[in-house]
C-alpha cells in the first residue's frame, strides 16, 4: 500500500512575532546556562518578583513556574509530581511546586532543563505556597533566599504606607544581591529597563485589546503561550521588538479580516485561570471544534507593567492578580468581558491553585450577573495531568455552547 504523504509544513517566518517570542523564551534558559558556565551566580525567581531588579543588575535568572509549565506541557508533569510525592509532599500542594522540588532533587529533565541556582528570589504577591516552596529549595540546595513580602491589598489603590513598606524591601533585596553577586545597581540602567518594560507592556495591552474586533484577529490560546515573555523578559530589547511585531500582526489580521483562530468564530468567551498545560491540545480542540474562540483572559491585563518611577514600580507589583481583593479582580474581568464582547465565561477550577480558584466561584457568579453571560466551570490542574477529565471538560463546554446558542436565537 502506498504510504500517505503528509503535507509539508512551511518553515515559520523568522521575523514573525511567534518565532521572535519563542526565541526569547528559549534564549532565557541558554543565557542563564552560559552565565553559569562563565562562573557567574544565577538565580531562580518567582514570576511576580520585580524582574526589573535582576535585569538592571545584569543578573541571569530562570523562572521555576515557567519551567514547570514547559515540563507539564511536554508530558512529564506526573513523573516529576510523583517524585515529590514519594518524598512526602502532599498531592494537594501546587503542581508547579512539586515539579520544581522534584527537579531540585534529580537536577535534570530532558523536557526542560535549567541551570541550578546560586540564590533564590521570592515574592509572596502571588501566593504563600511560594514561600514554603522556596524555603524548602533554599534548605535542600543550601543557598540564600531573598524574600519580599507584599501584603494582600483590600483597597482599590495602593496606599503610600504600602509603597514605603515595599520600597524598603526592594532596596534591601538590591543591596543583598549586590553583596551576593558583586554586580552594581545603576539608576540610568534602571531607567532604560523601565522604559523597555513600559513599551513591551503597552504593545501587549494594545495587542490583546485587538480582541474587541469581531472576529477577533487572534485565537486567545496564543496569549497563554506569549505571556511567558511578559512574565520573564519584558525589560529586554528583544521583548519590545517581539511584542510590537505581535501588535502589528494583529492589526494587519484585522484589516485583512483574518485570524489565528482556525475556523468560523461563532462564540466568544473569556477563559479564567491558568491553562491546563498537560491537556492544552484537548482544551483548545474542545473549543475550536465548536467554533468557540477564547478571546480574552485576565493575563491580557495582568502583565501590563506601566509606571513612571521606582515608587510606581512598587505600586505596580502590589496590584498583581493574586494580591488584590475580589471586587477589584471582578471589575478588571468585567471590563475585559464588556470591551471584548464576551458571550460566556469558562472557569478552570485549578486544583493546584487554591488562592485563585478559592474565590473564583463567587467572583465568576458576580461577573456572569454583571455581564449577563453564562458561566461554566471545569475541574483541572495546570500541571498535574491526573486532575483533569476530558469527558467532563467536553460536557461543560457543550453546555456553555448550548446556552450561548439559545441566547443568540432569542435575540434574533
Ligand atoms: S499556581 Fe497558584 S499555588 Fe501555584 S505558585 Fe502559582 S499562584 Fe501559587
Amino acid at each position: 500500500m502506498a504510504e500517505e504523504k503528509k503535507p509539508r509544513r512551511e518553515a515559520p517566518d523568522p521575523n514573525s512575532a511567534k518565532v521572535k517570542l519563542g526565541n526569547i523564551a528559549a534564549d532565557a534558559y541558554t543565557q542563564a546556562q552560559l552565565a553559569k558556565e562563565r562562573g557567574e551566580k544565577i538565580g531562580w525567581c518567582s514570576s511576580n518578583f520585580p524582574v526589573e531588579i535582576p535585569e538592571t543588575l545584569g543578573l541571569k535568572v530562570c523562572y521555576p513556574e515557567n519551567q514547570a509549565a514547559a515540563i507539564a506541557a511536554r508530558g512529564a508533569g506526573q513523573r516529576l509530581c510523583e517524585i515529590s510525592e514519594a518524598d512526602g509532599y502532599s498531592n494537594d500542594i501546587c503542581a508547579y511546586a512539586r515539579i520544581s522540588l522534584a527537579y531540585a532533587k534529580i537536577k535534570e529533565a530532558p523536557e526542560q532543563d535549567v541551570p541550578m541556582p546560586d540564590f533564590l528570589l521570592c515574592c509572596n504577591n502571588i501566593c504563600n505556597c511560594m514561600i514554603k516552596w522556596y524555603e524548602n529549595l533554599s534548605k535542600e540546595l543550601d543557598i540564600p533566599m531573598i524574600l519580599i513580602d507584599i501584603p494582600f491589598n483590600p483597597d482599590y489603590e495602593v496606599s503610600p504606607a504600602q509603597i514605603a513598606y515595599v520600597r524598603e524591601q526592594f532596596w534591601a533585596a538590591i543591596h543583598q544581591l549586590e553583596e551576593l553577586t558583586g554586580k552594581k545597581w545603576d539608576d540610568e540602567n534602571f531607567k532604560k529597563v523601565k522604559e523597555r518594560s513600559g513599551r513591551t507592556s503597552r504593545a501587549w495591552l494594545d495587542a490583546t485589546s485587538c480582541a474587541c474586533y469581531t472576529p477577533s484577529p487572534f485565537n486567545g490560546f496564543d496569549l497563554l503561550n506569549h505571556m511567558a515573555v511578559m512574565v520573564t523578559a519584558r525589560g529586554k530589547d528583544e521583548a519590545v521588538d517581539a511584542m510590537e511585531t505581535l501588535l502589528k500582526e494583529y492589526k494587519e489580521n484585522h484589516e485583512k479580516g483574518v485570524s489565528t483562530f482556525r475556523g468560523e468564530e461563532k462564540y466568544r468567551i473569556m477563559f479564567e485561570g491558568i491553562a491546563c498545560w498537560p491537556w492544552l491540545r484537548a482544551t483548545a480542540t474542545g473549543l475550536k471544534d465548536r467554533g468557540i474562540n477564547m478571546v480574552t483572559t485576565i493575563y491580557a491585563d495582568a502583565f501590563g507593567f506601566i509606571y513612571d518611577d521606582f515608587d510606581g514600580m512598587c505600586a505596580a507589583y502590589s496590584k498583581v492578580p493574586n494580591a488584590i481583593n475580589l471586587e477589584l479582580s471582578r471589575d478588571k474581568r468585567i471590563k475585559l468581558c464588556k470591551e471584548n464582547h464576551v458571550e460566556g465565561l469558562l472557569v478552570h477550577t485549578n486544583r493546584s491553585c487554591k488562592l485563585w480558584s478559592g474565590f473564583m466561584a463567587e467572583m465568576s457568579r458576580q461577573i456572569g450577573a454583571a455581564c449577563g453571560i453564562p458561566v461554566v466551570s471545569f475541574d483541572g490542574d495546570q500541571a498535574d495531568p491526573r486532575n483533569f477529565s476530558e469527558a467532563q471538560y467536553n460536557t461543560r463546554v457543550q453546555g456553555l455552547m448550548e446556552i450561548m446558542e439559545q441566547k443568540k436565537e432569542a435575540a434574533r
